[in-house]
Parts: C-alpha cells; sequence; structure tokens
C-alpha cells in the first residue's frame, strides 16, 4: 500500500490515480495526512476491506511530505561504515549519534531549495521510516510492526554551521528551511522482498554521487527502534531518518559542495524519487552589504 500527501489531503496511490481517502470513507478517516498514523491499524483494515476505490489521475507536482507534521523528528548519524570513515568520525560501536530535524524543515518531493549564505551544503540520500503506532520498549525482532511504511529522505546538511564550534551542531546545521524533504508516497514495509536490504542512491546533475544499500546499515530499522524507544516512546508520525551511505560531499576530494542552478535526484529502489533544485539565499546579497 501506498498513501501520499496530495496538496495537503490524504491520498492513497496505486499507479498513476490517487484516491481521495476522506471523501471515499465518507468521512470516517479526516483528510490531514499526519492524523492517519494515530488510526494506522484501524485505516490499513478499511483499505484491505475496500475493493476497487475510485482513483484519478493526479498532479505529482502537488504531493508533500506524507508526514508533514511529526511531533518528533530523529536522524541517525554515522550509520554506515564507509560514510563515518569520510566524514573523519569513529564507527559507532554500541549505540549510534542521534540528533533531530527541527520539524519545519520538512518539505515535499520536488521543488526549490534556498542555499543559505557562506554555507557550504550537502547531500546526504536516506531511508525514512514513519512509526505507525506508540513504540515503548520495543524489542528489535517486533520493531518493522511499529512502522507504518518507509519513504525517501535527504538529510541536507550546511557543513560550516555543522562542524564550527566545539562540538558538531547537528541539530540546528541540518534545519533550514526545506532541508527535510521527504516522499514522493509512503510505502508499506510488506510491499518490499526485503524491507532490510534496500538500494539508495543520489545524483546532482545527473552523475551518481551516493549510492548504498541498507543492507549496510550499522544499525538498520529495527535496531534504531530498539535503541530509540528504550529512552523515548516513538509516536504515531513521527519521522526516523536512517543515516547516510558513503558518498557526500564533504568526503570527496577536494570537497565538493551543491552551487546555484544544481539539481539533486535522491532515491530509494522500490519507493521512487525526490528531485530538487537549489538557490541561492534570497537574503545573500542584503547580509553581504
Ligand atoms: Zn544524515
Amino acid at each position: 500500500m501506498r498513501i501520499a500527501n496530495l496538496d495537503g489531503r490524504l491520498v492513497l496511490v496505486a499507479g498513476d490515480r490517487a484516491v481521495d481517502v476522506a471523501t471515499a470513507s465518507d468521512g470516517r478517516f479526516e483528510a490531514d495526512p499526519q492524523r492517519i498514523y494515530e488510526r494506522w491499524a484501524e485505516f490499513r483494515s478499511w483499505v484491505e476491506s475496500s475493493a476497487d476505490l475510485p482513483g484519478e489521475s493526479f498532479d505529482a507536482a502537488a504531493l508533500g511530505s506524507p508526514a508533514p507534521r511529526p511531533a518528533q523528528v530523529f536522524a541517525i548519524g554515522l550509520n554506515y561504515a564507509e560514510h563515518a570513515a569520510e566524514a573523519g568520525f569513529a564507527t559507532p560501536d554500541t549505540a549510534p549519534p542521534v540528533f533531530t530535524k527541527f520539524p519545519s524543515c520538512i518539505t515535499g518531493p520536488y521543488g526549490e531549495v534556498a542555499l543559505p549564505a557562506g554555507g557550504h551544503t550537502d547531500w546526504e540520500v536516506e531511508l525514512v521510516a514513519v512509526i505507525g503506532r506508540r513504540a515503548e520498549r520495543v524489542p528489535a525482532p517486533q520493531a518493522w510492526s511499529y512502522v507504518a511504511g518507509v519513504t525517501v529522505g535527504q538529510d541536507l546538511s550546511e557543513r560550516v554551521s555543522q562542524l564550527a564550534g566545539p562540538a558538531p551542531q547537528f541539530s540546528l546545521a541540518k534545519s533550514f528551511p526545506r532541508f527535510g524533504p521527504m516522499g514522493p508516497w509512503l510505502v508499506t514495509p510488506d510491499e518490499f522482498a526485503d524491507p532490510d536490504d534496500l538500494e539508495l542512491s543520489c545524483s546532482v546533475n545527473g552523475e551518481v554521487v551516493q549510492s548504498g544499500r541498507t543492507s549496510r546499515l550499522l544499525f538498520g530499522v529495527p535496531a534504531i527502534i530498539a535503541h530509540l524507544s528504550a529512552v523515548l516512546p516513538l509516536l504515531p508520525g513521527d519521522v526516523v531518518f536512517t543515516g547516510t551511505p558513503p558518498g557526500v560531499g564533504m568526503g570527496r576530494t577536494p570537497p565538493r559542495y551543491l552551487v546555484p542552478g544544481d539539481e539533486l535526484v535522491s532515491t530509494v529502489a522500490g519507493i521512487g524519487e525526490l528531485r530538487h533544485t537549489f538557490v541561492a539565499d534570497a537574503h545573500a546579497g542584503a547580509e553581504q552589504d
């Protein structure tokens, strides 16, 4: 099953058609995509018992994040060994670094992103999991049953402010406006032969810069959920960025960062792709004056 946020309304996606959930359910489920995770099991049962829902063609440009306003956003750092090495950090052994992307940075699968003036903005394609029921002290073998689905994410990162000061500033430097693209839709885990082995990649202007598989995660989705839920409850609709494979701009010789006009395409096989174009910060000229 695939769900999406079409112009702010929850839809089921089947091929090139979308079913408006509030309309098709006669108002049983509301239109707000974020609210569906609070009733995820009931919603799935309704979908499974509803045959031949009438869908309509839709404009993909109107897609937003399938979880537009999560209460909590978790992001995992250094979760692929080769990426930890290129970033110049030790590989985490017992627990991965955890930070947040503040929820105001979440945006949809397509569009423009402004590059912060004076910054070095870098790409990080990631598998993103969205929580489908409250998770507290969940053992890893049961963890996938707490996941509503997965989607493609970009953990856009401004490296100058991330690495300035005595300790890295992950959360703030990764939360500039539109630095948390997600989409194009949420896919339930049962759609994959193995949800722990998904291929992900990203390209800049058509050149592949990152490629990897989630089977190479040091802490996979089940281990992440077990680790986080041992500390605090994960809530329906919460978002987890799982970490990025090697190939980020910071790890290149010389380093490479996004410049105005660059197009970044981020892909997870079996889900879809994000497509973003970068523009100069509209305030850049004013700040330099
Ligand atoms: Zn990341």
